[in-house]
């Protein structure tokens, strides 16, 4: 059964193509730069060998239905596609940002559910209106197929109220929804099961911290398999220091930049999520380029690390503190997966809490899951790689099967 997943922004397509008999990846690639003159098209075929086949398709691409028909034709391809025509596709999974409280679970899309995201526009406009460009597209070109929706808010659902309500009055989430949603919650489901796998005990008797460190960057609670708190809130802003975005902050820090510094509402938006964070500190966004220039004695840059490290060493504690107990801190995400000097600094002195790193072990280069904990540790400390795609596509074919309803 071969599934498509795809993850629409407002200029690109990003996909994958599984043959979820045994989850393999046929083919992957992304289309960029939609509506310019200067698109690309990165397309690769995989082979169960481990053949790769890249092929690079420059030009324009007027819009994403233009797109999604060339990535289609590249999929059909007599001489270098996957699979033999659309029908092949049993299902199209999507990712979609927000699903609001509408949405607790994933499932099929239909006129109706595409009204829903619709109203949840306000909270996402950024990536609703993209993802729905997606959907719009994949039902317009495969409409044999069953589209399924999966929503980065919707493991994050579990979350009691206490968590997730600010302290605003109370009218701004009874009439306007605000309140805390979080996201990447496709990626901390994702590591919570494999975590669970790897340590060979059911994920309902688990309770985790899951760290997400990528671009963007968020934390959760997982007590008992289900999310309990996590970082980002009504928006991706809030929380852990990130490449570009701030995370926590005293929120009179926009009046100021306003009274004081004369900045506009859109000046200030685009200095809290794309000027700030490692970037706003040292000037570099990319975690590498941070690391290289610490250990060359870059003083901001060792600052920028110091703050972002700090950030989620409180958040440990903070989320030790809601859990009770913990069984497992699990890192993913770019950094998370790649950066050893960051998981050390994050765990640097939390052996209160059980928390240690084996040096040894976090410094192994490894592909799939393994402990940094020494291996007596009461607190297994795990880095798990992520695969939003391939959980996507597992709960796409699990939607479809189980012919599971939205909420
Ligand atoms: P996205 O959030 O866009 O999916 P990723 O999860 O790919 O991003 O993470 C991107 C981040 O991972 C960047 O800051 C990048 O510098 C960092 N990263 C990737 N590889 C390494 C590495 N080997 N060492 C340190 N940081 C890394």
């Amino acid at each position: 059964m071969k599934i498509l997943v795809i993850n629409t922004g407002s200029s690109s397509i990003k996909y994958q193509l599984f043959d979820m008999d045994d989850e393999a990846v046929l083919a992957t690639g992304m289309l960029e730069r939609i509506g310019e003159d200067s698109g690309k098209l990165t397309h690769i075929t995989l082979s169960r060998e481990g053949t790769r086949i890249k092929k690079i398709m420059e030009g324009h691409y007027p819009d994403h239905g233009q797109g999604l028909e060339t990535i289609t034709a590249l999929l059909t391809d007599p001489e270098c596609g996957v699979i033999r025509d659309k029908s092949d596709i049993f299902a199209v999974g999507h990712r979609v940002v927000h699903g609001g409280e509408t949405f607790q679970t994933p499932g099929i899309i239909d006129d109706a559910v595409i009204r829903e995201i619709e109203k949840n526009t306000p909270l996402a406009p950024l990536h609703n209106p993209p993802n729905l460009t997606g959907i719009r597209t994949a039902r317009s070109i495969f409409p044999e197929s069953p589209q399924v929706a999966v929503f980065d808010t919707a493991f994050h659902q579990t979350i009691p109220k206490k968590a997730y309500i600010y302290a605003l009055p109370y009218d701004l989430y009874e009439r306007h929804r605000v309140r805390r949603y979080g996201f990447h919650g496709t990626s901390h489901a994702y590591v919570a099961e494999k975590s669970a796998e790897y340590l060979n005990r059911p994920l309902c008797q688990l309770n985790l911290i899951t760290l997400h460190l990528g671009n963007g960057a968020s934390m959760a609670a997982i007590q008992n398999g289900q999310c309990v708190d996590t970082s980002m809130g009504l928006t991706p802003l809030e929380g852990l220091v990130m490449g570009t975005r701030s995370g926590d902050m005293d929120p009179a820090i926009p009046f100021f930049l306003a009274n004081h510094l004369n900045m506009s509402l859109n000046d200030i938006d685009g200095i809290l999520n794309k000027e700030s964070g490692l970037k706003g500190i040292c000037g570099a966004n990319d975690m590498r380029v941070v690391l290289e220039r610490a250990a060359k004695g870059d003083g901001l840059a060792e600052l920028a690390l110091e703050v972002y490290t700090y950030r989620i060493k409180k958040y440990i504690g903070a989320y030790a503190a809601v859990l009770g107990r913990l069984d497992a801190l699990v890192f993913t995400g770019g950094i998370g997966e790649n950066a050893p000097a960051v998981r050390e600094r994050c765990c640097q002195g939390l052996s209160c809490l059980n928390i240690e790193i084996d040096p040894g072990e976090n410094h192994q280069p490894h592909d799939g899951p393994r402990q940094i904990s020494p291996p007596e540790a009461g607190v297994k400390v795990l880095v798990v790689p992520t695969n939003e795609e391939l959980k996507i596509a597992r709960e796409t074919l699990k939607v479809i099967l189980g012919g599971a309803s939205m909420s």
